[in-house]
């Protein structure tokens, strides 16, 4: 089967030839018709996440059917629809234990660490694995581990965004964004939605956006007009360019959660803001099955769509890497792997 692979750090990928994947004991092969392309992707590419064991198939929003199944699987047979965890968790930690895998220390990362998501056939262990019900589309099923699984944990279950609260959503525009604004509009907040590109205003009111901010020096204060007292929660999916203005939106008591780091470089923190306005920062990783399931829920019931950008052929990885650097892309972009 065809596979596209990372060689050597910031440079294009290449299409292979490689043998299909053999499932071990604990693990299945998952046939897949599609897989979306992260941010994430783009920096291991460029060369930020330097412990990338390499040559590696890259991508980790893996979903479809499992082809086959190791032999002690238990939970998982052959054609079941599943989807997997960004990650391999080890099972045996103490957050394992206790519900919160994506904070295991021993995790392991798909595309990363163990060949990932940009071929048909996937090897992944059976501890990754949460089942897809009926009625979940190929592309809200691909989203659930890193998209939307990621931000409910991160509106939700670390962040607690209530019915009625206001919260400010950076780069709402990228593949994070544009998911960040359905959940939260689900969760029953009014979202704001701060966006670089005057081209994808439109598009954010569609999808559910009550405001949209566009990113200028003084962007912050037109939030603050926008909120009276400023926003209750701010999902910062952005980094050094939205952070510290970002801060400033906030009404006193106000929360941030970080879930996006686009140019890895530390931001300036002011102190003093942070004490005299009694504020909480909090950084949120990934998600565990528990969200993944609580997503595909919503996705069944037609709450969450995934909002695509574009699917490429698995030969246009490169082009599709480009779109999404440039910030091209309002939505995710995908990969056919039919
Ligand atoms: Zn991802
Ligand atoms: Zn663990």
């Amino acid at each position: 089967m065809q596979a596209a692979r990372l060689k050597a750090l910031k440079a294009d990928l290449s299409l292979e030839e490689v043998d299909m994947p053999i499932p071990g004991d604990d693990e299945v092969v998952i046939e897949q018709l599609v897989t979306g392309i992260c941010y994430r992707d783009v920096l291991t590419r460029d060369g930020y996440l330097p412990r990338v064991s390499l040559p590696i198939t890259p991508g980790h929003e893996i979903s479809g059917t499992i082809a086959k199944a190791g032999a002690s699987v238990q939970g998982f047979k052959k054609g079941d629809r599943v989807v997997s965890l960004i990650y391999l968790p080890c099972g045996k930690c103490e957050f394992c234990k206790s519900g919160q895998e994506n904070l295991c220390p021993n995790r392991k990362t798909y595309g990363e660490d163990m060949d990932g998501g940009y071929a048909r056939f996937v090897k992944v262990n059976s501890r990754s694995l949460v089942h897809v019900p009926d009625g979940v589309g190929e592309q809200e099923a691909t989203i659930s581990a890193c998209v939307t699984g990621m931000l409910y944990h991160a509106l939700k279950v670390v962040g607690n965004l209530s019915e009625g609260e206001k919260v400010l959503v950076t780069g709402a525009g990228g593949g994070v964004g544009v998911h960040a604004i359905q959940i939260a509009k689900v969760l029953g907040a009014e979202v704001i939605a701060e966006t670089s590109s005057k081209q994808k205003v439109e598009s954010l009111h569609r999808i559910g956006a009550d405001h949209v901010v566009m990113i200028s020096d003084s962007w912050d204060k037109e939030v603050k007009k926008l909120t009276g007292n400023g926003v209750d929660f701010v999902l910062e999916a952005v980094g050094i360019h939205t952070f510290e203005k970002a801060m400033r939106t906030m009404n006193s008591g106000g929360r941030m959660v970080v879930v996006g780091n686009l140019v890895p470089q530390p931001v300036p923190l002011h102190l003093g803001l942070l004490i005299l306005k009694g504020y909480t920062i909090r950084g949120s990783v990934s998600s565990t099955r528990d969200d993944i399931t609580k997503v595909l829920d919503l996705s069944k019931r037609g709450k969450i769509k995934a909002i695509s950008d574009g699917t490429m052929d698995l030969h246009e990885v490169n082009g599709a890497f480009a779109r999404i650097k440039q910030k091209g892309n309002t939505g995710r972009v995908f990969l056919s792997l039919k």
